[in-house]
């Protein structure tokens, strides 16, 4: 068991389960032929990720492969972790963002460019969650391939371009689920962003994002259905004219 808690596990629909995570978010889906994950966490989330993944029904056993959003070590970190224990389990990103998940260099803030920020508000505390969240620690996932059309034939999901972030940043859309997980092209609420703000999808503090014009573009262009699931800040659903977060 791992000693961390995620801040929120919510059903939102039958076989996909959201973990609002310590500091980043992911996903459980339970696929045709076994179990998936979307994102994974920090490198110390990996026994939480496994966690959650018992927790949502499955044994561990099925778990087959893990799409990735983007290659930050807030979403990969976790992911050497389950495949030292799950080798067979396979790494799935667009081709652009593959550099970014194999590492170790990745497109991604530095800490030099981090201590330039300590100022900023909010800054301090969110390294701090970073830090003892593992995220200096050399992550890479050399297993790790780019999906093609192919990797969807058949399965409830699809890949959205959701680039700026990152170079390959990458969404997946859920129709039945009526649901969008949307890595961190689109936020509901980040640790460097005010605590009065209230959950609803927006973009996620500029600093981390390499291309902020593209970025906004493509949160634009995202498809929004009744879910948003993000790689920050709760899940969200539409109430009237509202995003409200999805009860736990
Ligand atoms: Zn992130
Ligand atoms: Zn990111």
């Amino acid at each position: 068991m791992s000693s961390r808690r995620p801040r929120s596990v919510v059903s939102v629909a039958p076989g996909v389960v959201f973990v609002e995570g310590p500091v980043s978010n992911w996903v459980v889906l339970a696929e045709e032929d076994g179990v998936a994950l979307i994102d994974a966490g920090y490198p110390a989330d990996s026994d939480l990720v496994l966690d959650t993944v018992r927790w949502a029904g499955h044994d561990l056993g099925d778990l087959r492969r893990i799409y990735v959003t983007h290659g930050h070590v807030d979403h990969v970190g976790g992911i050497p972790g389950v495949l030292e224990r799950h080798p067979h389990v396979q790494v799935l990103a667009h081709a652009d963002e593959l550099d970014n998940v194999r590492g170790p260099g990745r497109q991604q803030v530095t800490p030099a460019e981090i201590g330039g920020r300590l100022a900023a508000p909010r800054t301090l505390r969110w390294l701090a969650r970073a830090i003892r969240s593992d995220a200096l620690r050399p992550v890479t996932v050399p297993t790790a391939r780019a999906f093609t059309l192919h990797d969807f034939a058949g399965r409830a999901m699809t890949p959205f371009p959701a680039v700026g972030h990152t170079a390959g940043s990458t969404a997946y859309l859920l129709p039945a689920a009526g649901a969008i997980v949307t890595g961190d092209a689109v936020v509901t609420h980040h640790d460097t962003q005010p605590r009065a703000w209230q959950p609803r999808p927006r973009m996620i503090t500029p600093f981390f994002t390499a291309d902020q014009e593209t970025a906004v573009e493509s949160a634009r262009a995202l498809p929004y259905p009744e879910v948003v699931l993000p790689g920050h800040g709760p899940a969200v659903h539409r109430v009237g004219s509202e995003w409200v977060p999805v009860a736990g």
